[in-house]
């Protein structure tokens, strides 16, 4: 029988300090050449082995091979000059320096494949591999080419689509796209954002998943939830869609979140990964905390797709707190898992 409630983190995870600089996105590295090379696999084996230790069910790389969940993507493809800057505002909430589309886009060769098989072989465990996704990777950009945000879009899910392909020959069981810049487009969510985003699981045989947050524990962020009021009702606009989508799991936050949890109902089927574990404090949640959030999702989720989860990506959280917080989300779980075995 399968597991009930498998845990898994929805992705970054914080870097040892002689990797990079603790606490900090887009940390520069602090090593070079085969140096960075031995440094990054060697921060994947320890990353790796807290989330055992922590007794995590579905594990990942915790990121720790790139600099950002969407620029190191962007950073291997051909067709982005990383030298020509613009600022924009992304997420149509903060102002970033983001490299320019000046040609047809196209990836010479795969990104991440290397780091995944890395893995896969220190492992029998499942393993969950994030890629961004195709409305987020424009969102992060200035495009001077294609000058259209649909066109540009289709063409990062075909990208997308080969690197998916060969994470899952190199042995990945759940490939997860973070669009976090679907809780702010909604017209384009529906209008293409979903269809670019199947465009880019097509024929995968693997697990799929979508990962949509409000974001790291950041200044920009955390302004941005003030002005959202006391009910963030954001998923009500994409949640239909997404239900009739072939995305077979949907990653999303909860844990001292304002989003209405019945809004779950509206993905009534899928596999649902329940953020139980807050990125934006701290505080490191009871695990009768993280028990309280499943049980609530319990309403609106079936059991065997219940999937306990984080909120959002780790790395700007110290260390310490981090692995508090992957020991929380066990124990939690662990709690209702024992609650739903005994009826
Ligand atoms: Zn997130």
């Amino acid at each position: 029988m399968k597991k009930l409630l498998p845990t898994s983190t929805a992705g970054s995870l914080p870097k040892p300090s002689w990797l990079a600089q603790p606490e900090t996105l887009w940390s520069p590295w602090k090593l070079q050449d085969q140096e960075l090379i031995d440094g990054k696999q060697d921060a994947l084996r320890l990353c790796l082995e807290d989330q055992q230790q922590a007794g995590i069910d579905i594990v990942s790389d915790g990121e720790q091979t790139r600099q950002h969940f969407v620029t190191t993507f962007i950073e291997h493809l051909n067709g982005v000059d990383f030298e020509k800057r613009e600022i924009v505002k992304i997420r149509n909430r903060y102002d970033a320096s983001v490299p320019t589309v000046v040609g047809p886009v196209s990836r010479q060769k795969s990104v991440f494949v290397e780091d995944a098989k890395f893995l896969r072989r220190q492992t029998s465990q499942p393993i969950k591999w994030a890629l961004p996704g195709p409305m987020t990777m424009i969102d992060t950009l200035y495009d001077n080419h294609y000058k259209s945000r649909e066109k540009l879009a289709w063409e990062f899910a075909k990208i997308l689509n080969e690197e998916a392909r060969e994470l899952e020959a190199a042995g990945v069981d759940i490939i997860q796209f973070d669009e976090p810049a679907f809780n702010v487009f909604f017209d384009e969510v529906n209008d293409w954002g979903i269809a670019t985003l199947e465009r880019a699981i097509e024929g995968l045989k693997c697990e799929t998943a979508v990962h949509i947050c409000y974001g790291y524990g950041i200044k920009a962020n955390t302004d941005w939830k003030k002005t959202l009021g006391s009910e963030w009702r954001q998923y009500e606009e994409i949640f239909p869609k997404l239900q009739k989508s072939n995305i077979d799991i949907i990653s999303l936050e909860c844990q001292n979140s304002h989003v209405p949890m019945e809004l779950m109902e509206l993905i009534r089927g899928k596999k649902v990964m329940v953020g139980a574990i807050d990125v934006a404090t701290n505080t490191i949640e009871t695990p009768e905390q993280v028990a309280a959030t499943l049980r609530k999702a319990l309403q609106f989720v079936d059991a065997d797709k219940l999937y306990p989860c984080t909120n959002c990506g780790m790395i700007p959280l110290p260390r310490a707190v981090a692995r508090g917080k992957l020991d929380a989300l066990h124990a939690g779980a662990e709690i209702v898992r024992k609650e739903l075995l005994a009826k």
